[in-house]
């Protein structure tokens, strides 16, 4: 131990090069990793963070052998992994115990088929059960146990097996945040102290805030298809307080990493369907979402507002903010820079103007997005101004699967219609322009109507 409580480093346990997963074939082909550079030490506690489908199970379950790299080389202690890892264990969200066995015959069982005597058996299992907080519920059913409690089982569970790396996937999002925060600290009490054998412990997570508390590092991902963006050293001391300012500084790091991926704006916009180059896909965020957010971060006096903080605010999971984010950035109507939100001046001209001085902010920068101005040259294009919306689904579709088409659709009718540049008919399903008269501000739909301006 260092005196900051962080572990020495040691040994490479795991190291991946270039690992590339892809699953299925022909419509079902799915590039679930590309490129995967990865390296794990004895005494490290490496967190895993990105968006859901960028491939973060796969990658466990690749370390832990339970599938196979598609390509790229995965070695355990340097040697190829072949099958399952016998050094690793994962947990699971949630943990599925045998329900006809009590909690100490659940923990023994994982035991059982690695040959361990029985009274040593019996005596890692009263240990950990001990170590996890549930000392007294030796002899409790799982259906006794709250999901916290039965969580616990699971971890205990795991770590009886005393794998040298643990694997963690998303192992605390099914628990009420309570049990989870009172599991997270059972686990830092006995990683950090060297109360389990364990030499490293690799966790997916969705959360910022648990990682920054967690580990020593955090490799940041994307999606399509899954690869690292990003890796940061987190040296902050144990025990770590959340309110403290560098922890909050990290997390802003952290943000900063997920959200602020400065490209030129070319590269931003994108290109439009039948275009060379890939068309950029709108995020998927209606205009309530972005005018609320705009409204928000235009109530502090600096114009700025710690993204972490506005997560919080208004939404359950980071996920959810990021399209919204990414919504106002791509309409420059805010800058992203280390885990900060503000507003340009074009987003503050949005934010305190009436509702047409919006629309035409809004109009004038939507017309921009490639999409946008796609479907507005595909109408004009048509004597009546008109066109079904299966049309533009079957244009889509040759660059985006179905849904996403659907979605990227859906979100650019949405802005077009705000931007009274084109509306949808629902009773022939079209597409249409917006006639030249201004739409009547009764007929504007209640949501968007911004609070401060009622
Ligand atoms: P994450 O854990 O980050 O949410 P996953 O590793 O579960 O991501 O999935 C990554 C991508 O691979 C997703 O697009 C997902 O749909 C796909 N995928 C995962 N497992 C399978 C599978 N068994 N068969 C086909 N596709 C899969
Ligand atoms: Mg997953």
């Amino acid at each position: 131990m260092t005196a900051h409580g962080h572990k020495q480093l040691g040994e490479v346990l795991v190291e991946l090069r270039n690992v590339c997963k892809s699953y299925g074939r022909g419509d079902k082909y799915t590039e679930a990793l590309r490129g995967i550079n990865l390296t794990i030490r004895e005494g490290e506690f490496v967190a895993l963070l990105g968006p859901s489908g960028c491939g973060k199970s796969t990658l466990l379950r690749i370390i832990a052998g339970l599938i196979g790299a598609t390509s790229g080389e995965v070695l355990y202690r340097g040697k190829p992994l072949r099958g399952v890892n016998p050094n690793t264990t994962i947990v699971f969200q949630s943990f599925a115990l045998y329900p006809w066995l009590t909690v100490q015959e659940n923990v023994e069982a994982a035991l059982e088929p690695l040959g361990v005597p029985r009274l040593e058996r019996t005596k890692r299992a009263l240990k950990l059960i001990d170590h996890v907080g549930l000392d007294g519920f030796e002899t409790a059913y799982p259906r006794e146990l709250s999901g916290g409690m039965r969580q616990k089982v699971g971890f205990a569970r795991a770590m009886a097996v005393e794998p040298e790396l643990l694997c963690l996937d998303e192992p605390f999002s099914s628990l009420d945040v309570l049990s989870a925060e009172s599991l997270r600290g059972e686990l830092m009490e006995l990683w950090l102290s060297g109360g389990i054998p364990t030499k490293a412990i690799l966790m997916v997570s969705h959360n910022i805030e648990e990682a920054v508390f967690m580990a020593d590092r955090l490799v940041i991902m994307d999606k399509n298809p899954g690869h690292i963006v990003a890796e940061l050293n987190n040296t902050l001391p144990h025990p770590r307080r959340r309110k403290e300012k560098a922890f909050l500084a990290m997390v802003d790091q952290v943000y900063g990493q997920i959200v602020g991926r400065t490209r030129t704006e070319a590269e931003e916009l994108g290109s439009a369907p039948g275009e060379p180059g890939a068309t950029r896909a709108l995020p998927p965020a209606p205009i309530s979402a972005i005018s609320g957010m705009l409204e928000r971060v235009n109530e502090e006096l600096t114009n700025k507002i710690d993204i972490y903080r506005l997560a919080d605010e208004f939404v359950d999971d980071y996920d959810e903010i990021l399209p919204i984010i990414e919504a106002a950035e791509l309409l420059g109507f805010v800058n992203v820079e280390a885990g900060d939100l503000s507003l340009t001046p074009l987003g503050q001209a949005f934010a305190e103007g009436s509702i047409q001085a919006r629309k035409e902010i809004f109009a004038a920068r939507v017309k921009r997005v490639p999409l946008i101005r796609w479907i507005l040259t595909m109408l004009k294009a048509q004597p009546d101004q008109r066109l079904s919306w299966d049309v533009f689904i079957a244009a889509l579709s040759r660059e985006f699967p179905p849904e996403v088409a659907e979605r990227q659709l859906d979100t650019a009718v949405d802005w077009g219609r705000y931007a009274e540049l084109f509306s949808y008919d629902n009773s022939d399903n079209t597409i249409f322009i917006e006639t030249e008269h201004p739409v009547p501000q009764s007929a504007v739909p209640v949501s968007e109507h911004p609070t401060s301006e009622s």
